[in-house]
């Protein structure tokens, strides 16, 4: 095992766009097995779109929009730019802003109090989905995440928006299932959604509804059944994840708090990036012995 062989390895990585932070981390790449991925921004291009607006007939899609759009001017959530993105009307004051993570947005528009977010938002505050339930499931199904709208605690609108995969993630995928990684998706989406972007993506086991601070527990459950796992991310949410796993990899241009916490950056934004890092961590090691 010489130090000149991982040095030129890093260097090597370094050519095909994969900062390696240290010799220890190009090692520890070398005996991975599984490779856990963050969805949004990640598997997908992270510039989600609204394809549909549904309502009970409370109120109409544009008035839904309105109020939505309103409440997710306080949201850095890639979410909340797809709904703003909508909206092209004067957008009305929010009261009592709040931002439930991994969960939604709450406040108040015009005397009425609203929630935004997720099935398990609405669930937590007792509200019943009933109505909008059945376009829940089909916009779901289809690998669109639903983002739901009460209105003084009444369901009263859906938006389905889809994020679609980065234009080269399946293919990236397909090379390292070929190289014999089990891919895992981690995700604070609903599951239903996430294992419709699953089949489409190749991904062989899917963990969701993860809220935040439930990602870095997720991978040291997987690393308690014995396995080497790598944490792919872009997020801030994903820095504890890919802290704890035994290889963090960021994707380029992703938060600079992932990048700092990773072992391994890629430049970029791109999911062979992944692929070249591992394979050039595997010869570079077997060269060593
Ligand atoms: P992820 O980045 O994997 O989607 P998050 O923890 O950021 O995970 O969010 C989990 C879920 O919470 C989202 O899929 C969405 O359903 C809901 N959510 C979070 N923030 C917002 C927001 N600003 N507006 C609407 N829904 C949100
Ligand atoms: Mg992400």
């Amino acid at each position: 095992a010489t130090p000149m062989s991982i040095i030129s390895g890093v260097g090597r990585a370094a050519e095909s766009g994969v900062l390696v932070r240290d010799a220890d981390a190009l090692q520890r790449a070398s005996t991975l097995d599984t490779l856990v991925f963050d969805k949004t921004g990640t598997l997908t291009e992270g510039k989600p779109q609204v394809v549909a607006v549904e309502t009970t007939g409370g109120i109409d899609a544009a008035e839904a929009v309105r109020l939505a759009a309103a409440l997710e001017q306080g949201s850095s959530h890639p979410l909340a730019r797809a709904i703003l993105e909508k909206a092209d009307t004067a957008l009305p004051q929010v009261n009592n802003f709040r931002t439930l993570r991994g969960l939604g947005v709450s406040g108040e528009v015009d005397g009425r109090t609203l929630l935004l977010g997720n099935q398990a938002l609405l669930a937590e505050n007792g509200i019943d989905t009933g109505a909008l339930d059945a376009q829940l499931q089909a916009h779901a199904a289809q690998g669109a995440t639903p983002v739901l709208l009460a209105v003084d605690g009444q369901i009263a609108a859906l938006f389905a928006v889809r994020d679609p995969l980065r234009a080269d993630s399946v293919s990236a995928l397909q090379r390292l299932h070929r190289a014999g990684y089990r891919l895992v998706m981690l995700t604070g989406d609903n599951a239903v959604t996430a294992q419709a972007i699953a089949r489409e993506a190749g991904i062989d086991e899917v963990i969701a509804g993860v809220l935040p601070d439930g990602k870095a527990d997720a991978i040291i459950k997987l690393q308690g059944q014995a396995r080497q796992v790598a944490m792919i991310g872009d997020g801030i949410n994903d820095a504890p994840a890919l802290a704890q796993a035994d290889v963090g990899i960021a994707m380029g241009g992703g938060s600079d708090v992932a990048i700092e916490t990773a072992a391994i950056t890629l430049m970029r934004h791109s999911l062979m990036g992944v692929a070249d890092a591992l394979a050039i961590s595997k010869a570079t090691l077997r060269n060593m012995k």
